[in-house]
């Protein structure tokens, strides 16, 4: 189906939860749309804050990717500007290429306005730092397997052998394999790990610290089984540490661009 001089499709990051952290793009957007396909519950009260009256709104959570598009299309036949709001940022498990593609094939413009991903939220809820100096400089965002397979050679114990940060999508439920995983790649039972149920959202967020020993129990206690960030990292806890390596970037002994080294 092709439409004549339709309007544009933004696949719009809602970001963790709270509506501040949609972007000023995002809001600008969702104050202009004509209409609004959103992910079910996870990005609802981003929609009715900053969706005009009159806005077409629609839940997506119990429709099929074929509606989904059918259902954009049809709105930018008729508005100038439709968003399907993504809780996070779009490109992270959200299914974009999909629902992007047939958008295309039609005839319909389409750009994606990133978001905060709950793997950013969930850490800085928690006050940590993703990445540390000689600590790791790396951060791995993956899941566990679940009804959608890993593909080859993306395992977690392999993906956990480089003791980068990881932050674990989709599988707070598959709690056990993410332990699995970890021992078989040599983390230790003191290893510290973070969950995060809920990161940003304003009197819902809990954020439970432990070790692979226990964060399974950390978890049962708080009754937290959906919605969390699981987070394995060497740089959790540094806060309070003893010993910490400068960021060479602040270090008064470090030259650089737009800084001349103290003596
Ligand atoms: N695009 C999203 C991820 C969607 S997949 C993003 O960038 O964040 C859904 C998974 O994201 C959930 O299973 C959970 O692991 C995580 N998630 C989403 N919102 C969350 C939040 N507010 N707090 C913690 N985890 C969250």
């Amino acid at each position: 189906m092709t439409v004549e001089n339709p309007g544009k499709v933004w696949f719009v990051g809602a970001g963790p939860g709270d509506p501040e952290l949609v972007t000023v793009k995002g809001r600008r957007l969702l104050g202009e749309a004509g209409a609004v396909l959103f992910a079910g519950s996870l990005v609802d009260r981003a929609v009715t804050l900053y969706a005009p009256p009159g806005c077409t709104i629609r839940d997506s959570k119990d429709m099929t990717l074929e509606e989904m598009t059918a259902w954009l299309i049809e709105q930018a036949a008729r508005h100038r500007t439709v968003v399907r709001l993504q809780t996070g940022d779009p490109g992270l498990y959200g299914a974009l290429i999909e629902l992007a593609r047939p958008l295309g094939a039609a005839g319909i413009e389409w750009a994606v306005v990133p978001g905060v991903s709950s793997a950013m939220a969930s850490m800085a809820a928690a006050g940590e730092s993703l990445t540390l100096p000689e600590v790791t400089q790396t951060v791995i965002l993956t899941r566990v397997e679940g009804r959608t397979p890993m593909p080859e050679g993306e395992d977690l114990a392999s993906l956990a052998a480089h003791r980068t940060t990881l932050c674990i999508f989709l599988s707070i439920t598959l709690l056990h394999k993410v332990e699995a995983a970890l021992r078989a790649a040599g983390w230790p039972e003191d290893a510290p790990m973070l969950v995060v149920h809920k990161a940003s959202w304003p009197g819902e967020e809990k954020i439970l610290r432990g070790t692979l020993a226990d964060i399974k129990a950390r978890c049962r206690e708080a009754g937290v089984a959906s919605q969390a960030m699981i987070v394995a990292s060497p740089t959790l806890g540094a806060l309070h540490w003893e010993t910490l390596a400068r960021s060479k970037l602040y270090d008064p002994t470090f030259t650089h661009r737009y800084r001349k080294a103290s003596a």
